[in-house]
This record gives structure tokens, sequence and C-alpha cells, in this order.
């Protein structure tokens, strides 16, 4: 057969294929997909904002005392936003992130950034599967319907165990192919629901501040016990001769205490939050 007559003949082939008809059934399994992507089931999970991950450099840190060295490299950047803990910097193009973060970084400033958001990912908990449900079958039935799994894993729920229910993790990347993923209502015969996990406020076991982890972080080391510059791991204070103190507020208490003033879950923080926010104040956006 001609080359270009090939060529035609096949992407003939793949054109059929994006028409083929939905849902995907695979009868033998019972597995099935929606023809279509629930768009309200979508927004359940935070959407992927600008390509170009914000930059916070940490408190107390100035960063007008870095603007001349950043403009004198024709870094530019967008609306830097002075919050509690931090001054958000947000780039206009990737090289101007990458120019930020180097400067940064040849200054040893205590900073942190964000994954790009084309490598983010996609928690979905898949609920209403057996308890016995096999994980590697599970893997290849994605794979039979070419959904891309990053990881998956049985989540361990005190509500479930009566029930002969497991919940799954599934994680799969944040794009098109991932999101084939919500499109499935049946597995090996079983009805099953999808939702986002519960939201845990995260903190950084770098830094100890809330909001980022310590993936992309180089913010100053703190101990989570005694607010020390070391790795909580190499912590030396005796608990029967002192106190712990926290790295953000300075209390008596450890810095992952959720009741401490600076952590977003605690009442007093959210708070001063409402107060800010009739403040007007823009730096709610940032923390
Ligand atoms: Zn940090
Ligand atoms: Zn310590
Ligand atoms: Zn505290």
């Amino acid at each position: 057969m001609p080359h270009k007559l090939k060529v035609e003949l096949l992407s003939k082939k793949a054109s059929n294929l994006k028409v083929a008809p939905h849902p995907v059934n695979n009868t033998a399994s019972g597995t099935v997909m929606n023809d279509k992507e629930d768009q309200e089931l979508i927004s359940k999970w935070p959407k992927l904002k600008d390509k170009i991950p914000d930059i916070f450099l940490h408190n107390p840190e100035n960063f007008l005392d870095h603007l001349d060295r950043l403009i004198s490299l024709d870094i530019k950047i967008l609306e830097p936003c002075l919050c509690r803990y931090y001054t958000k910097i947000k780039c206009p193009t990737l090289s101007d992130y990458k120019g930020v973060i180097k400067v940064f970084n040849d200054l040893k400033l205590p900073y942190n950034t964000f994954g790009q958001a084309n490598k983010r990912k996609m928690k979905v908990v898949i609920r209403g599967l057996p308890k016995q449900v096999d994980l590697n079958k599970l893997k290849i039935e994605f794979n039979i319907l070419s959904i891309p799994i990053v990881r998956i894993h049985k989540m361990q729920v005190n509500e479930y165990k009566q029930e002969n229910k497991s919940l799954i993790l599934a994680v799969v990347p944040y794009n098109d192919n991932g999101k084939k993923l919500l499109r499935v209502n049946k597995i090996f015969g079983h009805p099953i629901t999808m939702e986002p996990p519960k939201p845990k406020t995260k903190q950084c076991h770098r830094c100890q501040l809330w909001g980022h982890t310590q993936r992309y972080c180089h913010g100053k080391i703190k101990c989570v016990k005694c607010a020390g510059d070391h790795m909580s791991k190499k912590c030396e204070r005796d608990p029967t001769k002192l106190p712990p103190k926290c790295a953000n507020c300075g209390g008596k208490h450890t810095a992952n205490y959720r009741k401490c003033p600076c952590c977003p879950d605690s009442e007093e923080h959210k708070l001063t939050q409402i107060i800010k926010k009739q403040n007007l104040c823009t730096a709610t956006k940032c923390e």
C-alpha cells in the first residue's frame, strides 16, 4: 500500500475512533463510563490557576530591598502583595519566574513557590467498591480505558469499617486524560461515586508556615518543637525542662498546634481574616 494512502487510512481510523459510540462499556468486567464529562462533578475540584506559580517571599525579608536587582536584570513582576507572613509575587512569564527564583536562590532569601500547573495532580476519592477489591486489577482496568493513574491506594476510614466497602484514593494528572476518570460510574459492576478528598490545611515541615509544603520551600529551617534553626528530627530540647515554642507566634505550643492564632483553622485566625476583610485589606487573598 502506498505510504500516503496508508497515512490517510490511519487518520480516517483515528477520526472514526473519536466518534466511536459512548459510553465505553467493558461488558466483560462491568466497567461503564459516561459519554460526557459531568461539569458539575468536575467543578468540585479546585480549578487550576495560572500556568506560572506565584512566589512567596517570607517575612521579615523586605521585597523592595531586592527590587533594584530584579529591575537591573530586566526581570518583570506583577502586583507584589504584602501579607502577614509573605510577600506574594506574580510573574508575567516563565522566564521572569525563573529569574526571580535565581535571584532569590543567589541571595539565599527565604521563599516558597508551587509546582507548575501542568504538573499538578488531581486526587479522586472513589466510593462504592468492595473491601477486597484488587488494586492491581483496578489499575489494569483503568489502563484499558486509557486513564493514566499516577498512584492508587486504599484509604483508612473508620466510617466504612462496618460496611464491606472501601474508599480508594486515585491520583491522576490534572489534564483531559486524567479527568476521564470522573466519567467512570461503574467499576466491575459496582456503582461508584467520586469526590475530592477533604481539604486539609497544609503546613510546611521545613519553615513551619501554613499554606504550603516543603517540596518547593526555600524558607528558613525551623523546628516544630522549639522554633530553633534545625530540622525537627534533630531537636535536642528536653521536654521535661523546656516548654515547646511556636515558630510562628512564639507561644508555648508546638508550631503544628491547630489552635495557634497563626493556623488558618484556628478561631483567632478566622476572626482576624474577617476583620481584615471588613477593612478591605487585599492581603486576605494570599493566605
Ligand atoms: Zn516552608
Ligand atoms: Zn528543636
Ligand atoms: Zn503558635
